[in-house]
């Protein structure tokens, strides 16, 4: 079965970020990959999948979400050097510098000394299900209210860290023949919390300004946060009308036979993951835990 690794941020290789994987890490996952694996670009995989024709064994696609400069400035180079293709999912306001990303706000807020305990790290995650379940205006006056209490205002323009790519360097990364640009949404709101007709507006206005920006088509989409409940089934159904080829989800999991092809599973590496953690999540460690959880549970019902 086919995979997607899912990756988001990067750092240099004497940072220690949780929530980025260094340039020591990936070098080491990328080596890992050229020798046991076969790492293609998502339109050969999509293409294969759409025909039913089968891909070869251990084979890979690489996704990056958001578009932070950090893929460019860590990443891009090693893909080069590997000759590997990715495919990059970004939020089209940020490159366009109009906004950054509202979870990294929330992420940047927490690196603060005067934190709240709701940004501790033990509590973020609940926070975050708080704010995906909040309209975008009300999320964004919550994460506002959040940072007054800390007596701080959030910036116009994103620290380093969390800096969009510029479209010549979008532009550089796909003119290398290694790179698709693919669209995660305008302003990368829960699309669960819109209305369909305002996803509609993220989803074709994010493509138009991608392909404003940079001149090529396209075809690949990603759903924000992208778990369960973090979209309608009619938001599928809506990326397919909006002329996607494929949509990628954040639940984890491997490409089985019959997969849809708007509802792509993915294998998420973190800063988290050392080299064990890495050989064990793509060779599907946790796909097939959840199946003999699955069998284990309906025998025990029987
Ligand atoms: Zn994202």
């Amino acid at each position: 079965m086919p995979r997607i690794l899912m990756y988001h941020n990067f750092c240099g290789p004497t940072e220690t970020d949780t929530d980025a994987v260094s340039t020591v890490m990936i070098r080491r996952q990328l080596e890992y990959l050229s020798r046991h694996y076969h790492v293609v670009s998502l339109a050969y995989l999509i293409e294969h999948l759409s025909s039913s024709r089968p891909v070869g064994n251990r084979t890979v696609a690489l996704t990056i979400d958001d578009g932070r400069r950090s893929c460019y400035e860590f990443l891009f180079p090693l893909l080069r050097e590997f000759r590997m293709p990715a495919t990059f999912f970004v939020v089209s306001s940020f490159i366009r510098r109009e906004d950054w990303v509202w979870t990294d706000k929330v992420l940047w807020l927490s690196e603060h000394q005067s934190a709240p305990s709701e940004l501790a790290p033990h509590r973020i995650e609940d926070l975050f299900r708080m704010l995906n379940q909040m309209r975008p205006q009300v999320r964004n006056a919550r994460i506002e209210s959040v940072a007054r209490g800390m007596n701080l205002s959030i910036p116009k323009q994103p620290p380093s860290k969390y800096a969009p790519c510029s479209w010549s360097e979008l532009r550089e990364m796909v003119d290398s023949g290694l790179v698709e640009i693919g669209s995660h949404t305008v302003s990368h709101p829960i699309l669960a919390s819109l209305t369909d007709n305002e996803s509609w507006h993220e989803l074709t206005s994010s493509r138009a300004q991608i392909e404003e920006g940079l001149g090529t088509k396209v075809v690949s989409f990603c759903f924000p946060n992208g778990k369960p409940g973090d979209y309608r089934q009619s938001q599928v159904r809506q990326v397919k009308e909006a002329g996607y080829l494929s949509a990628l989800v954040t639940r984890s999991g491997m490409i089985g036979p019959g997969a849809d092809l708007y509802q792509l599973p993915r294998i998420g590496v973190s800063g988290h993951s050392d080299s064990l953690d890495f050989a064990k999540h793509l060779d599907g460690a946790e796909y097939y835990q959840e199946k003999l959880q699955t069998s284990l549970r309906a025998r025990a019902r029987n």
